[in-house]
């Protein structure tokens, strides 16, 4: 697909008489054109849907509001559009109404896991930080749906500055997520300005940026905004990509610059049911973005989140496609399939099962095309004591960088020999809890 071919031409010269490719390219000409509303998406694709259809979708969308670019909307294949992967991701559905059960508005415990505005901090040493509540197209299988147009702003400069605060206070913190919405909506200064101050935390080692924008507005990713960000090194980015469609020669060329910016480029995908959940794919998908220097990190079961219960999929789907990977292709294409938990435990990888069995010797282990193998294990093996004192340590980790201060949690902690817990108990267990009250009062 060119840069500017026919069907683009003719959904620009709808939008406006005379359009020239560069007006297209222009990423605030995208931006001013957004297709919001179920007329213009009609007549863009020029199709008509009946009014019972119409007044559904309407009750849809004052629900959840409706925003495409004309780039992404370009790409929809008009013959089969009801079957369409980008029309299925930009295009309201009725469905998006029915709030089942188990559904919740915020499944990921982002608002709860927020110490100040703006900042998630759930794992050690990193958080996500929303910088952005805008992005350049609503998808429908948005996570963050409750947000969706609701606060259709840019946090100022006040409000980030206490996200910063709290990352300058927490010198735990070694990798700051900026999310949102999509970061690349603020301008280029304003985002500069962030980086900036970012870099100046000297804890702070790495910094990512979540975004469509390479998906679905690549025009965005200009030479200025490029030579902006690779001042900030060492910088990251992950994009989401779903479906082999959607890398077009307009996303390749963006996805190159940022490569070529040095940028290491990754993708988180979200298993859609009726979009991407087939074997073959998602190996396509994850063929073409390792052409282009995108390595897939990602796969994401889809949230629980409301109105998201038509996109959903048993999880043994998204168990198929990494085994139909795994071994398959190269190690490097396949991403992670994670549950991200809900009630705010974080992500949590599931995989095929290798491992079939084991004794105190010996694993018995399957590969990916069947053969069952076994691996020998050493007859003895001398572990090397631990006390957490790295400079006394024969495995020399000799750094400055205070690695030794490390102290493992959870399961880690668990099964390590440097302290004396044994379980971890959930706080209301009874019997436990039994206990507790008996040990504090023995006079009970
Ligand atoms: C996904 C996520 C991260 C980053 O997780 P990685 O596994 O390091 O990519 C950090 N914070 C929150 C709240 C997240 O959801």
């Amino acid at each position: 697909m060119a840069i500017f071919d026919a069907r683009q031409k003719d959904i620009a010269e709808m939008i406006e008489t005379d359009v020239v490719r560069s007006k297209w390219q222009s990423w605030e000409w995208q931006m001013r054109h957004s297709v919001r509303s179920i007329e213009s998406f009609e007549s863009l694709l020029k199709v008509t849907f009946d009014d019972d259809e119409r007044a559904e979708l309407q009750r849809t969308l004052d629900r959840f509001p409706l925003s495409v670019t004309p780039y992404y909307l370009s790409l929809i294949n008009r013959e089969d559009y009801r079957n369409d992967p980008v029309f299925k991701q930009s295009f309201p559905s009725p469905s998006e109404l029915i709030i089942s059960e188990h559904d919740m508005a915020d499944p990921l415990a982002e608002d709860t896991d927020s110490p100040v505005p703006g900042i998630t901090h759930r794992y050690p040493d990193r958080v996500l930080f929303h910088v952005s509540n805008v992005c350049s197209m609503y998808c429908r299988h948005c996570t963050r749906k409750r947000k969706v147009g609701d606060m259709d702003r840019i946090p100022v400069r006040k409000e980030v500055r206490e996200g910063l605060e709290y990352i300058r206070e927490h010198t735990e913190v070694r990798d700051v997520l900026l999310s949102g919405g999509d970061p690349l909506m603020l301008t280029d200064s304003y985002l500069d300005w962030i980086l900036t101050e970012l870099r100046e935390i000297e804890h702070v080692e790495v910094i990512r940026i979540g975004t469509r924008m390479p998906v679905v507005l690549p025009y965005r990713i200009t030479d200025d905004l490029v030579n902006m960000l690779k001042k900030h090194h060492p910088l990251w980015i992950n994009t989401h990509f779903n479906h082999p469609a959607e890398i077009t020669t307009s996303s390749a060329v963006a996805l190159r610059k940022l490569a070529d910016a040095g940028i290491p480029l990754g993708n988180q995908s979200v298993l859609l049911a009726g979009v991407n959940d087939c074997p073959r794919i998602m190996k396509s998908l994850v063929h073409k973005l390792v052409k282009n220097r995108v390595r897939p990190y990602y796969l994401y079961q889809c949230d629980l989140s409301e109105g998201l219960s038509h996109f959903r999929t048993p999880v043994g789907k998204g168990i198929e496609i990494i085994e139909s990977l795994i071994g398959h292709t190269s190690g490097f294409a396949v991403p992670t399939y994670v549950i991200d938990a809900p009630g705010g435990g974080g992500k949590i990888p599931v995989m095929p099962n290798y491992l079939i069995s084991w004794s105190t010797n010996k694993v018995v282990l399957r590969n990916y095309e069947g053969v069952i193998t076994t691996y020998k294990e050493p007859d003895s093996y001398e572990p090397t004591f631990c006390d957490r004192n790295c400079e006394r340590c024969e495995l020399q980790l000799h750094e400055e960088s205070g690695e030794d201060e490390y102290r493992s949690v959870g399961i880690a902690e668990l099964l390590n020999d440097q302290d004396d817990i044994i379980s971890l108990i959930p706080d209301t267990n009874e019997r436990v809890n039994r206990r507790t009250t008996a040990d504090e009062d023995p006079s009970d």
